[in-house]
C-alpha cells in the first residue's frame, strides 16, 4: 500500500494510467481516461485563474454527466472544497446549499440554471457562475466548450494539472445529507475519509474468497452501470474512487428506464448495476426481460437504503450474478460494512461485516454503554472514512461525532461472528403504547407474501397507545392481495401487536428519495381519514 494514492490529485494522476480505457460513457459519448484527465486539468486552471484557492468552496449540480467527475477532481486536486449539490432540489433547496456551504463560483448543468435563475439575486457571494451543457446565457461561462477546444483555455491543458499542498486530512468535499430527518447538513470529508474506499473495498471483495479458503481472482477492469445520482456518497465515493483505481468503465443514464438500462447490458456488456434496491426490483419483475442478453451481469450491488432480504436470492436465481450490499451514511463518506456472494446469500438480512478499516459497536442510549453480542441499541461507528463534522453547525458536530466515533441514529445488532444488522431507523420506530415495533421486522415479513414487491410501515396516531403500526403496499403486477389476507400473513409470523391496523394499496412503487429511500413522511398522509375519525 506504500503507493496507494493519498489525495485526490494523486487518484486522478494514477488514474491517467488507463489510458485510451473508456472512464465514462453517456449515449454515444465515451470519455476516455486521458480525455478526462486533460479536461480534468484544464478546468483545474481555469478554476485557479478565477482566483480558487485551498479552502475556498465551489458548488456544483447537474446530471450524471462526463463532466460531473472532471468537476469534482478540477477542484479538489487545488486543495479547494467540492460541493456537490443534489440535482433534484428545487430552485430554492439548491440556493440554501450554495449559500450554507459559503460558494464563490457555482458550476451547474442547464436545467439547473434555469432553476436557480431568480435566486442569483440572494447569493451575492457567488462570484462566477459556469454553466455546462447550457444555452449560453449572458455572464456565464460555458463548460460544454471543454469537449472541444476551450477559446480561453486549451493552451493549459498541454502543460501539468495544477499542483496543490494537500495534507490528507484537509477538507476535500462538503456532501449534504438526504434531509430524511430534518434540514440536510453539510458533512465535511477529506482526501482520506475519500480514499480510504481503494482500500477497503479492494480487501473486503477480496475477504469473501479468504473466508471459504479459495484463491482470490485477480482484479478485472469492469464495466458498471451507474444508476444512482453522483451526489450522493454511495455513488460518488464508493463507486467512482474505485472504479478510478482500478480502471473500470462507468456508464451514466440521463434518467433511468429498464428498458433502457438493458439495452445498455447487453450492449455494452455491463458486468456491474444496482445501486438502490428498486432497480434490482424494476429488472427481475420486468416483462420483457427474457427479449435481453444480460448474461454479462456478474454482480448486483446496492446500499445506502433499507432491501427486502427477499431480493437476494431473487439476484442470484434469476441473473445467476451476485447480490451486494453496503451500509453507510453521508457522515461515513464512504461504505462501512460490504457484504457479497455467498455471506450475502448465507444472511440475507444482514448488511455485512464492517470493512478491515472500521470499528462498529452497538450502544444504550446513553451513547456510552457498549450493549453485549446480538442486542439491539444504537450503532455508532469509526474508521478513516468518519467526516470531521458537519459544515457550520457546531452543536449537531458535537452530538453527533464523540471522540472518532459516528452516531448513526441507526438501530442495528451485531451477531457472534460480527455481521450487522440494521434493524430500523431510531425515528422509524413506530412506538405502540410500551411497545416498540421495528417497521423493518413487519416490511420483511410482508415481502415474503408473493405479490408483495414494495412495502412500508409508517406509524400512524391512535389516541391512547400514542402510535398502531400501519402498511402501505404495492403488489406485483398481475397479483392480488386483500387487506384482511396480508394481516393474517403478517399475523403468522409475528406478535398480533404488530399486525398493521390498516393497510392502503398504491398503483405504483413507493416515493423515494434519489438514494432509494422510502418518503414515509409523505405516506402518512394516506391515512388521513383514519386520523380524521379517531379525532
Ligand atoms: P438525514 O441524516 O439528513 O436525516 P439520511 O440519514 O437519510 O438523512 P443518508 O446519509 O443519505 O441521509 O442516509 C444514511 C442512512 O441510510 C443510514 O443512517 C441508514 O438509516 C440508511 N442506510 C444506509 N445503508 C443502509 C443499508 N445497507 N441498509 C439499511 N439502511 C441503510
Ligand atoms: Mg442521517
Amino acid at each position: 500500500w506504500k503507493n496507494a494514492p493519498s489525495d485526490l490529485g494523486a487518484l486522478l494522476d494514477l488514474s491517467r494510467t488507463h489510458g485510451e480505457r473508456p472512464f465514462t460513457i453517456l449515449d454515444d459519448e465515451r470519455v476516455s481516461y486521458e480525455a478526462n484527465w486533460r479536461a480534468t486539468a484544464t478546468l483545474a486552471h481555469a478554476l485557479k485563474a478565477m482566483g480558487v484557492a485551498k479552502g475556498d468552496r465551489v458548488a456544483f449540480a447537474m446530471r450524471n454527466l462526463p463532466e460531473w467527475p472532471m468537476v469534482f477532481f478540477a477542484i479538489t486536486t487545488l486543495g479547494a472544497i467540492a460541493v456537490p449539490l443534489n440535482a433534484w432540489w428545487t430552485g430554492a433547496e439548491l440556493s440554501y446549499g450554495i449559500a450554507d456551504s459559503g460558494a464563490k463560483i457555482v458550476i451547474v448543468d442547464g436545467e439547473r440554471y434555469v432553476r436557480l435563475r431568480e435566486h442569483r439575486g440572494e447569493l451575492p457571494l457567488v462570484e462566477q457562475w459556469i454553466v455546462a451543457r447550457g444555452d449560453g446565457e449572458a455572464g456565464t461561462l460555458a463548460l460544454e466548450t471543454l469537449a472541444g477546444a476551450p477559446p480561453s483555455w486549451s493552451a493549459l491543458a498541454d502543460t501539468d494539472r495544477p499542483r496543490a499542498d494537500i495534507d490528507s486530512d484537509d477538507a476535500a468535499t462538503i456532501f449534504y445529507t438526504s434531509g430524511t430527518t430534518g434540514q440536510p447538513k453539510g458533512a465535511l470529508g477529506t482526501h482520506r475519509n475519500l480514499m480510504s474506499n481503494i482500500l477497503s473495498g479492494g480487501f473486503s471483495a477480496a475477504r469473501s474468497f479468504l473466508r471459504r479458503g479459495e484463491p482470490v481472482p485477480e482484479p478485472q477492469p469492469r464495466t458498471t452501470l451507474t444508476v444512482i445520482p453522483m451526489f450522493h456518497v454511495t455513488a460518488c465515493s464508493a463507486s467512482l474512487m474505485g472504479a478510478m483505481a482500478a480502471g473500470h468503465t462507468t456508464i451514466f443514464m440521463r434518467k433511468w428506464d429498464a428498458v433502457e438500462a438493458m439495452e445498455i447490458i447487453e450492449r455494452e456488456k455491463v458486468n456491474v448495476t444496482g445501486g438502490v434496491p428498486t432497480i434490482a426490483w424494476q429488472l427481475i419483475e420486468h416483462p420483457d426481460r427474457a427479449k435481453y442478453d444480460l448474461s454479462s451481469l456478474e454482480a448486483i450491488a446496492y446500499g445506502g437504503a433499507p432491501s427486502a432480504p427477499e431480493l437476494v436470492k431473487r439476484i442470484y436465481e434469476e441473473f445467476g450474478a451476485l447480490p451486494g450490499n453496503g451500509w453507510g451514511m453521508t457522515e461515513t463518506m464512504a461504505t462501512v460494512t460490504s457484504h457479497s456472494s455467498e455471506d450475502y446469500l448465507n444472511r440475507p438480512t444482514s448488511a455485512g461485516p464492517p470493512v478491515a478499516v472500521a470499528d462498529l459497536e452497538i450502544r444504550a442510549d446513553d451513547g456510552v454503554t457498549v450493549l453485549p453480542t446480538g442486542s439491539v441499541g444504537e450503532l455508532w461507528a469509526r474508521g478513516p472514512m468518519i467526516v470531521k463534522g458537519y459544515w457550520n453547525k457546531a452543536q449537531a458536530t458535537a452530538e453527533t461525532f464523540v471522540d472518532g466515533w459516528v452516531r448513526t441514529g441507526d438501530l442495528a445488532r451485531l451477531d457472534a461472528e460480527g455481521f450487522l444488522y440494521i434493524v430500523d431507523r431510531a425515528k422509524d420506530m413506530v412506538l405502540r403504547g410500551g411497545e416498540n415495533i421495528y417497521s423493518s421486522e413487519v416490511e420483511n415479513a410482508l415481502y415474503e407474501h408473493p405479490a408483495v414487491t414494495d412495502c412500508a410501515i409508517v406509524g400512524i396516531p391512535h389516541r391512547t397507545l400514542g402510535e398502531e403500526p400501519a402498511a402501505v403496499v404495492h403488489l406485483a403486477p398481475g397479483m392480488n392481495a386483500t387487506e384482511a389476507e396480508l394481516q393474517d400473513w403478517v399475523r403468522a409470523r409475528l406478535a398480533a401487536f404488530k399486525v398493521p391496523v390498516a393497510i392502503r394499496f398504491v398503483a405504483d412503487t413507493l416515493p423515494r428519495n434519489a438514494n432509494g429511500k422510502i418518503l414515509k413522511k409523505d405516506l402518512k398522509t394516506l391515512f388521513a381519514d383514519r386520523e380524521a375519525a379517531a379525532a
